[in-house]
């Protein structure tokens, strides 16, 4: 991966925020060298004892995990209980298999089979299967005692994959964050690693070298970059850095609980951006002004089109936590870098600038129905609004008022609960930023991540055109200052969601464009205030926004 003595800079993408000083080290997919086989008998005993021995680490983990980690594993362990699957591989050890050959290749088969069936969920529940094969044959081959470290002091692990059960094992509070090779931002581990803070870079370019572990190295998850044997001058940077998080950290313990105020007394909204509902446990509605975006793509992201009665329950479960707060849900945004299995379409050359969000919802309208019916019942029990992504053209958001107005009638005649909810749009293509007094709608929230990729012409997964997808650029600016000034013109809220609004170095730039509504990652709603509460208008700034 590096020639090692000098610093040497990996990219990769940044899938959880932080940054970290520690050492690296280096945990191989397990490779494992033969293993002697005894009789059936023999080989019998070693396979359920192995089995038993990952039933109870699997039950151990799913104890101690929230409900994401706690429903992975519990899939896992169910597999083990599964009589029919447990008779097939002891039926081959009884012909003589060795347990670990029997074992693999019983797995491989439904592997196989979970991805070539019709069921999308079976074929995304394929990689938990492989997860699960990789623990017991570590125990069949006794790997155990050597196993990977689940503590280092300070350590920055570097891997070319990091499986959910294995995320979970790993005791975080001693380890500094995570580079791996393989994963995406919106994988499971990732999910794991945003909500407990854990930096970590995904899509790492270049091959592990054994000679990189226990070298110095700093994880800027921010950038998605690993440094490693970093020069004294970016040693000298990032412990700054870290020092000065630290003192903001203290500094905004004090704020959290306190509504934003600008130094100019300015009063600034502060949302939540929720991926997962079953994360908001860990959060306090006290310390935010509301939800600015919940992505609903989690609720189909087995494949399984939820049906209304449970994204109901999941919507309700949402309103209640904010507690008269208001909440904005998102329609699905299938595709692009979010693709779905079974409702995306395959083969398209260039998803992000195909079917997706809005346009598939269109095709797709008994999915879009459902989500709406589902989201005007729960728009009676609190204020909740409905938003539409990736939405170019005034007609899209015609139509899904339409099919809303129909989702409302029908609930109506069948004397269902429900409210009409309020109707906006997310301000992410730039033909929409562009022409957004056109649009018929209740308010605004501007994607800056699919904005800045478009406008950029810089896909948002590609690290090589990272630099390019710059926020700092002045057009980003620009536009975002036009949608803020056409919200004003037309009378409607407007905020922003994109990933710019969780880093406090660029709420500024946002403040400066007049912004006053902003939706971010729940572990950065400190920082963000922090930034807020230090904020003072600049006279250009204020130039632009009474402009
Ligand atoms: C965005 O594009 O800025 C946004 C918030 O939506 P997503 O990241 O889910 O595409
Ligand atoms: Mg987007």
């Amino acid at each position: 991966m590096a020639e090692p003595g000098h610093e040497c800079v990996f990219t990769g993408l940044s899938a959880a925020d932080g940054l970290a000083i520690g050492r690296i080290v280096i945990e191989r997919t397990a490779r494992h060298g033969p293993r002697r086989a005894g009789s059936p008998a023999d080989e019998k005993e070693a396979l359920n004892a192995a089995v038993a021995r990952a039933a109870r680490e699997i039950e151990a983990l799913a104890a101690q995990a929230d409900e994401l980690g706690a429903g992975i594993l519990e899939f896992q362990g169910a597999l083990l209980e599964d009589e029919d699957l447990m008779a097939e591989v002891l039926g081959r050890v009884a012909e003589g298999a060795a347990a670990h050959v029997a074992w693999a290749s019983v797995i491989d088969g439904e592997v196989a089979e979970y991805r070539a069936g019709d069921d999308e969920y079976f074929r995304a529940r394929a990689e938990d299967l492989l997860d699960l094969k990789a623990r017991v044959l570590r125990h069949l081959h006794g790997a155990a005692a050597d196993a990977p470290e689940k503590e280092a002091k300070d350590g920055i692990l570097l891997a070319d994959d990091l499986t959910p059960s294995r995320f979970l094992e790993l005791d975080w509070s001693t380890w500094g964050g995570a580079a791996i090779r393989g994963g995406s931002p919106t994988s499971h581990v990732a999910i794991l690693a945003r909500a407990r803070g854990i930096p970590l870079v995904v899509g790492l370019h270049g091959q592990l070298d054994d000679r990189l572990g226990g070298k110095r190295a700093v994880l800027d998850a921010r950038a998605g970059r690993l440094v490693i044997a970093p020069s004294p001058v970016t040693m000298a940077a990032a412990s700054d850095r870290l020092e000065s998080l630290a003192a903001d950290r203290r500094a905004w313990q004090d704020l959290i609980g306190r509504p934003a105020i600008t130094a100019d007394g300015e009063p600034v909204q502060v949302l939540i951006n929720v991926d997962d509902p079953s994360l908001l446990d860990g959060v306090s509605p006290a310390h935010c002004d509301g939800i600015g975006l919940t992505r609903t793509e989690f609720l189909f992201r087995d494949g399984r089109l939820p049906d209304e009665e449970s994204q109901f329950a999941v919507y309700r479960r949402v309103v209640a936590w904010a507690a008269g707060r208001p909440v904005t849900i998102r329609t699905l945004d299938a595709g692009g870098d979010k693709p779905i299995p079974g409702i995306t379409p395959h083969g398209e050359s260039n998803p992000f600038l195909g079917e997706r969000g809005v346009r598939l919802s269109l095709r797709r309208p008994d999915i879009l129905t459902v989500q709406l019916r589902a989201l005007a019942r729960a728009a009676a029990l609190g204020p909740l609004k409905v938003m539409v992504p990736m939405v170019t053209v005034p007609e899209e958001m015609i139509r899904v008022r339409d099919l809303l107005n129909d989702a409302v009638g029908a609930l109506a005649t069948a004397g269902v609960a429900h409210a009409r909810p309020a109707l906006g749009m997310m301000v992410e293509v730039p033909a929409a930023a562009l022409a957004a007094e056109g649009f018929d709608v209740d308010f605004f929230s501007i994607g800056s991540n699919d904005l800045i990729q478009y406008l950029t012409a810089s896909a948002r997964d590609n690290p090589a055109v990272a630099p390019l997808a710059d926020p700092r650029n002045p057009a980003v600016s620009e536009m975002i200052c036009r949608v803020v000034g056409a919200a004003r013109a037309k009378g409607i809220h407007v905020s922003l969601c994109g990933d710019m609004a969780s880093n406090p170095a660029l709420v500024p730039l946002l403040l400066d464009c007049g912004l006053r509504a902003m939706s971010v990652a729940p572990a950065q709603v400190g920082g963000v205030k922090l930034a807020i509460h230090r904020y003072r208008g600049s006279e250009e700034g204020a130039a632009g926004r009474d402009g």
